[in-house]
């Protein structure tokens, strides 16, 4: 198996089988996220505890593969960090889904790093790169507690 089909393998698996696919139980923050283009919709969970560690993280929503995949994956890898060690992993996904060609964050262990990198080959279709990306998005929102709901359109 190549590095292609190992990323497709992953991502198939995530977009049919979504972790963290329900509602924490009390939240502490929380936001909405649309894709008009797609049609994709994602509403992040979030339980910060009082060392503004992420306790739990969940999602609920509805969209094509690429959205669903990129919210599971991403629910799985920011539970337990720091709200801080959080924005970071943002960040450096959405510089690697842009433009950068790897991640450079050392929060991250390999694996981890791996399952981000397979969303890596939306790059080259920018209608993806918002179905990608909006999860991240929303949780960046959240975090925020901004109360505006992420539309990739706006
Ligand atoms: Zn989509």
């Amino acid at each position: 198996m190549n590095l292609k089909e190992l990323y497709q393998e992953i991502i198939l698996d995530h977009g049919k089988n979504p972790r963290n696919l329900r509602k924490t139980d009390n939240f502490n923050k929380d936001a909405k996220g649309y894709n008009p283009l797609c049609g994709d919709k994602v509403h992040v969970y979030l339980k910060l505890n009082e060392n503004k560690k992420v306790e739990d993280i969940s999602f609920e929503g509805s969209g094509c593969a690429i959205s669903m995949a990129s919210a599971s994956i991403m629910t799985d890898l920011v539970r337990g960090k720091e709200e801080i060690e959080v924005k970071e992993i943002v960040s450096d996904f959405l510089d690697m889904i842009k433009e950068k060609n790897e991640l450079s964050n050392k929060i991250l262990k390999d694996d981890e790093k791996t399952k981000l990198m397979c969303l890596s080959g939306v790059k080259k279709y920018p209608m993806r790169v918002k179905c990608a990306t909006l999860s991240w998005h929303t949780l960046t929102s959240a975090l925020e507690n901004s109360q505006i709901t992420i539309n990739t359109e706006n």
